[in-house]
């Protein structure tokens, strides 16, 4: 069983890394971003709370974000682990965390922190493109579509996110060095943290994430 956590600035490749490791090692992706987007499309009451924090590149407020992950962690599809691609994103969060993984009798097996630079971060950001459907990521040089707007996998339609946008790429590297980066310290005081570089081919950085895992996680 694999508890795993990806961290990392917004645009280090932690959706496209944890949809292949997902795969690999058949546990699910929990992604509070592409949860909250999906209350949001659909105008729940979550959403409705949300949309205003995640337009403006703020996070949302830790009680909707930490009772959320927590109803996902009880699915049955978590009980082989799961990654958490975007959450905790804050000390608090971290802590709630442990909590509900203490009540179901488990624990995080190894944070995975993908580094890198902002300047990079603006280019994948700007360029980054997200399939409707499915949630798959693209980007318009880095790793392009067969057809610019549509998704390879489902064929559903590829869209820019609204926080995508220069103004607020700024904004949310903010919260990540002010909020989420002391994150860093705190799992290296637990010695769950690694740090894996983010650049070059997505192939290698997958490769570079795996061996993390298996370096670390004695499952036997
Ligand atoms: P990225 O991977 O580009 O950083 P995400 O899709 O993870 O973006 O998150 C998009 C937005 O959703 C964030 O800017 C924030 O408003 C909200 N969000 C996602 N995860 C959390 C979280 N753990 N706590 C608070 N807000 C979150
Ligand atoms: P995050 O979930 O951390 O916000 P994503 O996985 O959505 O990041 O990646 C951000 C953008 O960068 C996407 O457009 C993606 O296609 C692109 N990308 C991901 N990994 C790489 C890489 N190794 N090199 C270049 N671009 C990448
Ligand atoms: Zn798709």
């Amino acid at each position: 069983m694999y508890n795993l956590i990806f961290m990392g600035p917004p645009g280090a490749g932690k959706g496209t890394q944890s949809q292949l490791i997902s795969e690999k090692f058949s546990i699910p992706q929990i992604s509070t971003g592409d949860i909250l987007r999906a209350n949001v499309r659909d105008k729940t009451e979550l959403g409705q709370e949300a949309k205003g924090y995640m337009d403006s590149g703020a996070l949302v407020p830790d009680e909707l974000v930490v009772s959320m992950v927590a109803g996902r962690l009880t699915e049955a599809d978590c009980s082989k682990g799961c990654i958490l691609d975007g959450f905790p994103r804050n000390v608090s969060q971290a802590g709630a965390l442990e909590d509900t993984l203490a009540e179901l009798n488990k624990s995080i097996d190894i944070v995975v922190g993908i580094e890198v630079e902002d300047a990079e971060v603006v280019r994948r950001l700007s360029g980054r493109r997200v399939c409707r459907e499915c949630g798959a990521t693209y980007h318009t040089s880095f790793n392009k579509p067969s057809n610019a707007d549509t998704c390879d996998k489902c064929s559903g339609e590829l869209y820019q996110r609204d926080d995508d946008k220069e103004e607020t790429i700024e904004a949310r590297l903010k919260v990540y060095r002010d909020e989420t980066l002391p994150l860093v310290e705190y799992y290296k005081g637990k010695k769950l943290f690694k740090g894996v570089a983010g650049v070059g081919s997505v192939d290698d950085i997958t490769g570079a994430i795996v061996s993390a895992i298996e370096e670390c996680c004695d499952n036997t």
